[in-house]
């Protein structure tokens, strides 16, 4: 621990992939940055990155490194589960339609974290703390941040990259919406049988969707969510009898499976921010906004931000101005409000589409699939829009 104290122009608070990635890009622009960052916790998920998202790491530098360990996603099979009182159809979203040969990659988080902060800690003008802010003081001139260890940290902008409990966004006063749903996630990695053709196949359950993610050679990542009290029994089962729970959903797509990793429950909520920026704090990431995982946009979204901030920022240093100037940090609001907005309306929609028993809703739901497997602009159009707004 350390009781330096410590000048910069932005001081990001968070070590998860957001604010790992957030101080690199910030360190990248010429931009003095400290990130204040405990190591990271214990984290058995993966995240399926979309181009937009892989573009920004090949920008950064760190893709070369992750590719070996990225599972490339070539389409995208979304089935409506037979249980449903009105199915739509089987849609499969393939990037070859958009001339493209992934929609992105599949990643293990704690592979992600790994080559991200090894990144950070090579990078030029960029100082970590392996520490929590423990209190942080947010004035008309700059910030403070005081370390759980004693240190004090001065800069001219705060980005909260700490996720949904966010301290910098409660130090900011700024609120938060949030909102529950009854669902949880069951996370774990199977191996199995038959090949999965780099398709990543969405099941939609009425309890919600159970995904297969491609990962690696017969393997891939299970994100199964379903009522809590559902998680919580299949996670308390033997490996045995949790395998044949999920082939049952899984083994006509996959073959045989078997467990191939440990399980994980997270229970779902949302939770949007009242503003992404005020003058001298910005927020990203989960400090932001929090969806549940349908269509892989959370940590995308993230990206997203860390590349915003850190662009708006960047511009900021080189011109002479203060990077914590209300101007800057209301040119980020502006640049990220719509993007965090529609995704966070979309995703909570489609979620929601899948829980409701409402006969008009489903049959609404299931003209929706038809109309994107039969209408193939508007199936382009949907596929350009999910890797990143506008496409990339
Ligand atoms: C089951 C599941 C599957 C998902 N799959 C996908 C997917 O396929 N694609 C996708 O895009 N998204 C996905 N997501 C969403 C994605 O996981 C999140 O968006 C992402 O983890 C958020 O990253 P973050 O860096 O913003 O926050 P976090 O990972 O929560 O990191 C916050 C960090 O801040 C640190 N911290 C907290 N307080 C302090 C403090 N006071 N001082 C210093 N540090 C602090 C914490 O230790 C933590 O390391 C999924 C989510 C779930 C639940």
């Amino acid at each position: 621990m350390t009781r330096k104290t410590h000048e910069a122009d932005a001081i990001v608070v968070g070590g998860g992939p957001a604010g790992l990635l957030a101080a690199l890009l910030l360190a990248q622009g010429g931009v003095a940055t400290v990130l204040v960052a405990p190591p990271a916790p214990e984290d058995h998920r993966t995240t399926g990155l979309l181009a937009g998202s892989v573009a920004i790491l090949e920008r950064a530098g760190t893709w070369p490194d992750l590719l070996p360990v990225a599972a490339p996603m070539r389409a995208i099979r979304l089935i409506d589960d037979g249980g449903r009182r009105i199915t739509g159809p089987e849609v499969v979203f393939r990037a070859a339609e958009i001339g493209r040969e992934t929609f992105g990659h599949n990643i293990a988080n704690r592979d992600l974290v790994a080559a991200l902060a090894a990144a950070v800690a090579e990078t030029p003008g960029l100082r970590r703390v392996t520490d929590t802010a423990a209190e942080i003081r947010i004035g008309v001139g700059g910030v403070t941040v005081r370390t759980g260890g004693g240190g004090t940290l001065r800069g001219r902008l705060v980005v909260g990259a700490d996720g949904r409990n966010s301290a910098v966004r409660t130090a900011a006063g700024i609120g938060v919406r949030r909102w529950g749903y009854d669902q949880a996630a069951l996370v774990t990695t199977l191996r199995h049988a038959r090949g999965h053709d780099d398709i990543s196949t969405e099941i939609h359950t009425a309890a919600g969707p159970f995904t297969l993610v491609p990962l690696g050679d017969r393997r891939s990542s299970l994100v199964w969510v379903t009522r809590p009290a559902e998680a919580q029994a299949l996670a308390a089962l033997d490996d045995d009898a949790l395998a044949r729970a999920i082939g049952r959903l899984a083994e006509p797509i996959l073959g045989a499976v078997t467990l191939d990793g440990p399980r994980q429950i997270f229970p779902l909520s949302g939770l949007a921010a009242r503003r992404l920026a005020m003058p001298r704090v910005a927020l990203v990431g989960e400090a932001a906004h929090a969806l549940p995982p349908i269509g892989a946009q959370g940590l995308n979204l993230g990206f997203r931000d860390a590349a915003a901030i850190a662009g708006v920022v960047a511009a900021a240093v080189r011109a002479g101005a203060d990077p914590g100037a209300a101007a800057v940090t209301a040119r980020y609001e502006a640049k990220r409000r719509g993007d965090v907005a529609s995704r966070t309306a979309g995703v909570d929609l489609l979620n929601r589409s899948l829980l409701t028993d409402s006969a008009p809703a489903l049959a609404l739901r299931a003209l929706a699939l038809q109309a994107v497997k039969r209408v193939p602009p508007l199936r382009r159009l949907l596929m350009r829009e999910g890797i990143a707004p506008g496409g990339i």
